[in-house]
């Protein structure tokens, strides 16, 4: 099954101390062993020495590990492998990391070996620049040979060295769609050299491309001889309802499957999942079929099926069963299972007899495939700017994620983590529900799903936002993993860059009264006013919401000395960030915005230069009210 996650096993390989040094930190993440050579001590069970030479070792690791990570020259590193390639289905990838730790280089199985990817991470582990010289990657393209791998769809046959070569050469290539997601297409509108269609048409065939790439549950028989070189990748729309006589074989299940397919010109690898009544769920030659195909088996009780539409129902199997369809009524509810979308029965029920069995088929097209996988769901907070100040988990989570959503201006931020062929939804920043919404569905559909905050998930963001969605969210299932990573927040950045406002005790205030009521705002400030609380406000001011900050400022002047120290930092660790230090009964001078976070002393925060203090503990006071 596809995970976009790393590929195990993982063998790293460094040849001097300082090789070893810089590799062992990622042994834990990618779960590798790191070799090194008998004159160097081992540090843990994660480490292990290798014989003089280098490569007789490498004869032995390369057929067993999916990736090779070399902390060595690439010119030894091309020398060492070269004799050991053989295809690239096969061969692990290939990644060389400089000595120095400031490149890491994708050397061999970009694509399928996902070499690209891998590369990235690690890059990001090391803070290092990853180097891809993949030409999709450099056409800002996903791999041609991987694109439908995140949404479940099976390849079909097709020349697909020389569908890498026609866009490598910029050629103009045409994309048929008939069915599945459009999630890939964004990633080739920027490029001239794409012609899209929605149906396999003469006209489509005829044109002046070089090359076709069919996205569809159809089989189409590709002309050997003909110039333009075509693949087909099959999305996993098609639900097989099935019904037969007991005890029918295996046999005659897959014949009747494969009859049905051939005659309306369907591809086998677009089957979703086979349905059924919940009689079969133990049906043997059923069973057999998905599991050595497999798929799914999705099983209905009588009172389920009877209420669906049917084109063709049996009063002689309503008599027998209860409901007057099995294979149409399962292939059309399951298809509408996992989400509540378009479904055109395709092929009506089809009853093929055999000696004394009988099997019925019918099969139903959804419009959104079947990814066969579960989904993850991670809330991460990407800290206040800069990429510096993103903790490494979030880095990779976003690296290793298949969609993204997040508001624009953060996506901005993280531009370069985020890799061709991800799903990105950037919605503005009015639409947080929507913003939710659709993060739920894409990881309900199956998909890796990050969504990002700026600063910490959890603080005046989006991650209460899609728990909230969540708990009242039907269907999350396909759900497996919810993880939260947590992001500097605005105080934090703020204060960093100020000096220690927050020694001690300290409490945040939001002044945007969109969702929650000013009256309790007020109460909050008046109590963190008397509290002595060091006080950062966040939204402190809009274009429209201008009154809220005066309000503070007067509710703090009634408790607190009007030479308190206060900072306003706009954008901190961001190009166009600015600090303020000012005090209390002149803060309102500045500007302050939707992008300053505002830091109120307490009594015993002071000025030391140019930096804002508050001591460790209350007895150091400076001053004394
Ligand atoms: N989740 C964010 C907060 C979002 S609320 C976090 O944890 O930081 C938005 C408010 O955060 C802004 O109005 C501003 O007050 C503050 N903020 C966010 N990023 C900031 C930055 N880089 N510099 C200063 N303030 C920031």
């Amino acid at each position: 099954m596809y995970s976009s996650n790393i590929i195990y096993p993982v063998a790293l390989i460094g040849t001097t101390t300082q090789a070893c040094n810089l590799l062992y930190p990622l042994c834990e993440d990618l779960k590798g062993i790191l070799y090194m050579p008998e004159q160097l001590s081992l540090i843990d069970e994660r480490t292990c020495h290798y014989k003089d030479p280098l490569k007789d070792h490498l004869t032995d690791i390369f057929p067993k590990n999916r990736a090779l990570i070399f902390c060595l020259s690439a010119g030894a590193v091309i020398r060492l492998i070269t004799p050991l390639l053989r295809n690239k289905a096969y061969d692990p990838s290939i990644i060389v990391v400089d000595p120095k730790g400031r490149f890491v280089i994708s050397l061999c199985g970009g694509h399928q070996g996902r070499a690209n990817k891998l590369t990235q991470l690690i890059a990001s582990y090391l803070n290092a620049e990853p180097v891809i010289t993949g030409v999709s990657n450099t056409l800002d393209l996903p791999g041609i040979d991987i694109l439908g791998l995140p949404f479940g769809w099976r390849k079909g046959p097709g020349k697909w060295k020389d569908i890498s070569y026609a866009i490598a050469c910029q050629k103009t290539v045409q994309i048929i769609q008939e069915g599945g997601s459009s999630f890939w297409k964004k990633n080739f509108l920027n490029s001239d050299n794409f012609n899209f269609y929605s149906s396999n048409t003469i006209k489509a065939h005829t044109s002046a491309s070089a090359a076709s790439i069919i996205i569809s549950p159809k089989k189409y028989h590709l002309d050997q001889k003909s110039n333009i070189s075509t693949i087909q990748w099959h999305p996993r729309v098609l639900w097989v309802g099935v019904g037969c006589t007991r005890g029918a074989s295996y046999k005659l299940i897959s014949d009747a499957i494969s009859k049905v397919f051939n005659r309306y010109n369907l591809a086998l690898e677009s089957i979703a999942g086979i349905a059924s009544v919940d009689l079969k769920k133990d049906e043997v030659g059923i069973v057999k079929y998905c599991q050595l195909k497999q798929l799914p088996l999705f099983t209905y009780p009588v009172k389920t099926l009877n209420k669906v539409n049917v084109p063709n129902p049996s009063a002689i199997v309503k008599q027998e069963l209860g409901t007057a369809s099995v294979a149409e009524a399962s292939a059309i509810y399951s298809s509408n299972y996992f989400f509540d979308n378009k479904t055109v029965l395709l092929v009506s029920k089809e009853i093929i007899k055999f000696n004394n069995h009988a099997v019925t088929i019918a099969i139903a097209q959804s419009d959104i495939e079947y990814t066969g996988r579960q989904g993850k769901l991670y809330l991460v907070g990407i800290g206040p700017g800069s990429l510096e100040q993103i903790t490494p988990a979030a880095k990779k989570a976003i690296t290793e994620a298949d969609a993204i959503v997040g508001y624009s201006l953060y996506l901005e931020l993280i531009k370069t983590l985020l890799h061709p062929g991800q799903i990105i939804e950037d919605l503005p920043i009015t639409e947080e529900e929507q913003r939710a919404e659709k993060a739920i569905k894409l990881a309900q559909w199956g998909l890796n799903v990050v969504v990002i905050s700026s600063g910490d998930c959890g603080i005046y963001a989006m991650g209460g936002l899609v728990l909230e969605k969540l708990e009242n969210t039907h269907k999350k299932d396909n759900i497996i993993d919810i993880k939260i990573f947590p992001g500097i927040t605005a105080l934090q950045a703020a204060a960093a860059r100020v000096g220690t406002p927050l020694m001690h005790d300290f409490c945040a205030i939001s002044l945007s009264d969109l969702l929650t009521p000013w009256n309790v705002i007020k109460k909050r400030l008046e109590a963190a006013a008397q509290g002595d609380f060091v006080t950062a406000i966040y939204n402190p001011k809009s274009k429209t919401r201008i009154h809220q900050i005066i309000a503070a400022q007067t509710i703090f002047l009634k408790y607190r000395n009007p030479h308190t120290p206060v900072a306003l930092v706009r954008c901190a660790y961001r190009k166009n960030e600015t600090i303020i230090l000012t005090t209390l009964d002149e803060m309102l001078e500045y500007y302050i915005d939707m992008l300053t976070t505002v830091l109120i002393g307490s009594d015993s925060t002071f000025f030391y230069k140019d930096l804002i203090i508050t001591p460790r503990g209350y007895h150091h006071s400076k001053i004394q009210k």
